[in-house]
C-alpha cells in the first residue's frame, strides 16, 4: 500500500458534517480506518499504512462519532431521493460495523452460559466458541480444527472413525446448544434476535428482497432446490447416519485430494485467479491462512482499505483473506476460491463509498461463481493433472450445497417459530430432504459460527447458491466456459455486475444482469442433470 487515504479533518474536533458530501468523506474514512484496524487486529500486519493501531484506533473513533453526528443530522432533514438514499446506504453499513464488527473473537466461550447477555453480547460469547472450543476438537489423541473435521468426515474411509470423529464434535455442540432445552444460549440467542431482526441481511424478508421476491416465495425456492436434491438421491431403504453424509458424497475428493495437499493451495488459487483475468497478487490481495489462536475461527474476505477517488484518480481497494488451513483437498481449495471471488469482487468495485458494500447475499452468491469450478472436470484437469467423474463431482458439490440450503431453511423456520425445538426442526429437514437418520438428542448443526455469530445469516448462503447458479449460467453465456480459466472473466464481470457496488439496487442490477429477474431454475435444472 503506497498511498495514505485524506485524514484531513481527522483531528479537528467533532462536528456534524452538514452535507451528504461532507458526510461521505467522513464515512470513507472510517472505513478505511475500520479495515486498517481490523487488518491489524487479524495478525496480517502490524502496521497499514505506516500507522500502528494506536493510531487508527484513534482516527477511528473520530470518524465514528462525526458519521453518527452526520447521520443523524441529514436523517432529521427532508432530503432529495438520492440524497436520502446515500444516507440510508450509509445507515446500512454503519450500523454493521460502527459497534465493534470485529471477526476476532472478543469474549470469552464461557459467558454464554450467563442468562443476563443481551443479544451482541450473547452473539460475541457464542463465536468464542469456534475458536476456543470448535478449532481444538481432540480427535485420536491430537487437536483438530472444525472446517478440518468437516473436511476429514468426507476422508476417513471407516465408519466407527467417522462417527468417532462426528461425537468428538459435541463439546461444540453443547456450548452452542446446552443441554438443547428452552434456556440453551442458542434458544435464548434465537428467541431475543427474533424478536428484534438484526438487520436486512439476517431476516427472511431482508434476504428475499435482494432476489425481488417475498419471504415466503423464498422459503418456497429453498424447499424446491430440496426437493430437487431428494429426488435424485432417493432414501431408498436405509437412511444415513449424519457422519457418513459428507464421506458419501465426497468420491470427488477421494480421487483427487491427493493431487491438493496443503502446501499447494495458494499457488493453485493464484493460477486459476489470474486464468480469470483476476491476478491477485496484482489486485493486491493477501492471504493469512495458517491456523493460529484467537484468530477468526471462520474463514472470510475482508477490504483492508475501500476504493475511492483521490485527487481525481482512483485508488483500488485492497482486500485480504483470513482462514486456518491445517490441510488441504477440494473442500478446502473451494472454500479458499470463494474467499478469493470476495476479494476479487472488492477490488473492482467503482462507485461512491456510501455504495462500496454490495449486499451480503449478492456477494455470497457470486463468490460461489468462481468456486464452483474447482468441481469441474476441466478445472480438475488443468489443475491437478486429474479429474473425477463429472456425476462424482457435482453429487459432492450439491451434497455441500444442500447443507447449505438446510442450514438457511432451518434459520428462516426458527426465525418465525423461535421457541421450536432447533434439534427437532434440523431433523426434520435432514431427514427428509438429504435422507439422513434422525439424531434429535444431538445438537448436531451447531458446527457452523454464522449460526451464532450473525443469526440469519446462513440464509445468504442458501439463497446465494439460487443466485450463483444463475450468475454462471450467464456469465458462460456471455464469453464461453471459464471453469478452467477464461481471460475476459474479470474484465466483463467486474464491467456488468461487479463494479456497482450497491449503487444500483440488488433486484435491478441482477435483472439487469440476466436479463430476467433472478429464478432457481438453472440449479434446480443442475441439480437434476444428476439423474
Ligand atoms: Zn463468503
Amino acid at each position: 500500500m503506497t498511498s495514505l487515504p485524506a485524514l484531513s479533518l481527522v483531528f479537528a474536533a467533532v462536528a456534524a458534517p452538514q452535507s451528504v458530501a461532507d458526510l461521505e468523506r467522513h464515512f470513507a474514512d472510517f472505513l478505511d480506518a475500520h479495515g486498517a484496524q481490523e487488518t491489524i487486529d487479524s495478525g496480517l500486519l502490524e502496521q497499514v499504512d505506516g500507522r500502528d493501531r494506536k493510531t487508527w484506533h484513534r482516527i477511528r473513533e473520530d470518524e465514528v462519532a462525526a458519521v453518527a453526528a452526520g447521520l443523524a443530522h441529514l436523517e432529521a432533514r427532508r432530503l432529495v431521493p438520492e440524497d436520502a438514499r446515500l444516507v440510508r446506504a450509509m445507515r446500512t453499513t454503519f450500523d454493521e460495523l460502527a459497534g465493534s464488527g470485529s471477526m476476532a473473537p472478543s469474549r470469552k466461550c464461557a459467558d454464554g452460559a450467563s442468562t443476563k447477555l443481551g443479544v451482541d453480547a450473547l452473539e460475541e460469547a457464542l463465536y468464542a466458541c469456534f475458536d476456543e472450543v470448535g478449532n481444538h476438537i481432540r480427535f485420536e489423541g491430537r487437536e483438530v480444527t472444525r472446517s478440518g473435521a468437516l473436511q476429514m468426515l468426507q476422508e476417513i474411509g471407516e465408519p466407527k472413525r467417522r462417527q468417532a470423529l462426528f461425537l468428538a464434535m459435541e463439546p461444540l455442540w453443547r456450548a452452542v446448544d446446552g443441554d438443547g432445552n428452552a434456556a440453551s444460549p442458542y434458544r435464548r440467542l434465537i428467541s431475543q434476535v427474533a424478536a428484534d431482526p438484526r438487520g436486512a441481511e439476517t431476516s427472511t424478508a431482508g434476504v428475499a428482497s435482494v432476489l425481488g421476491v417475498e419471504a415466503a416465495v423464498l422459503e418456497r425456492w429453498l424447499v424446491d432446490v430440496l426437493e430437487a436434491w431428494r429426488k435424485v438421491n432417493p432414501a431408498g431403504k436405509s437412511l444415513v447416519e449424519p457422519w457418513d453424509f459428507r464421506h458419501r458424497y465426497a468420491r470427488a475428493s477421494h480421487a483427487v485430494n491427493g493431487a491438493i495437499p496443503r502446501e499447494s493451495l495458494e499457488a493453485l488459487n493464484a493460477r486459476f485467479a489470474r486464468d480469470l483475468g483476476a491476478d491477485s497478487r496484482a489486485l493486491g490481495i493477501r492471504y493469512d491462512l495458517a491456523p493460529r489462536p484467537g484468530k477468526a475461527p471462520i474463514a472470510y474476505a475482508d477490504a483492508m482499505r475501500i476504493g475511492r477517488l483521490e485527487k481525481g484518480a482512483w485508488r483500488p481497494a485492497i482486500a485480504r483473506v483470513s482462514a486456518n488451513y491445517d490441510r488441504g483437498g477440494l473442500y478446502t481449495i473451494n472454500e479458499l476460491v470463494h474467499e478469493t471471488g470476495h476479494a476479487v469482487h472488492i477490488a473492482a468495485v467503482r462507485t461512491r463509498p456510501a455504495y462500496f458494500w454490495p449486499d451480503t447475499l449478492f456477494m455470497e452468491a457470486f463468490a460461489d461463481v468462481p468456486s464452483w469450478s474447482v468441481f469441474d472436470p476441466a478445472w480438475q484437469q488443468k489443475y491437478l493433472g486429474r479429474a473425477a467423474p463429472r456425476a462424482d463431482a457435482l453429487r459432492e458439490q450439491f451434497a455441500l450445497v444442500m447443507l447449505d440450503v438446510a442450514w438457511g431453511l432451518f434459520e428462516v423456520r426458527m426465525l418465525r417459530d423461535p421457541n421450536a425445538n432447533p434439534n427437532a426442526v434440523w431433523t426434520h429437514i435432514t431427514q427428509t430432504y438429504l435422507g439422513i437418520a434422525p439424531h434429535p438428542e444431538w445438537s448436531w448443526w451447531a458446527v457452523r459460527a454464522q449460526l451464532v455469530g450473525n443469526p440469519g445469516y446462513m440464509l445468504n448462503y442458501a439463497a446465494g447458491a439460487i443466485l450463483t447458479a444463475d450468475l454462471r449460467a450467464r456469465t458462460r453465456e456471455a464469453i464461453g466456459p471459464f471453469d478452467a480459466g477464461n481471460p475476459r472473466w474479470y474484465g466483463w464481470l467486474s464491467e456488468n455486475l461487479l463494479k456497482y457496488g450497491s449503487s444500483i439496487e440488488a433486484p435491478e442490477l441482477l435483472r439487469q444482469f440476466l436479463g430476467r429477474p433472478v429464478s432457481p431454475e438453472a440449479l434446480i435444472a443442475e441439480i437434476e442433470s444428476l439423474r
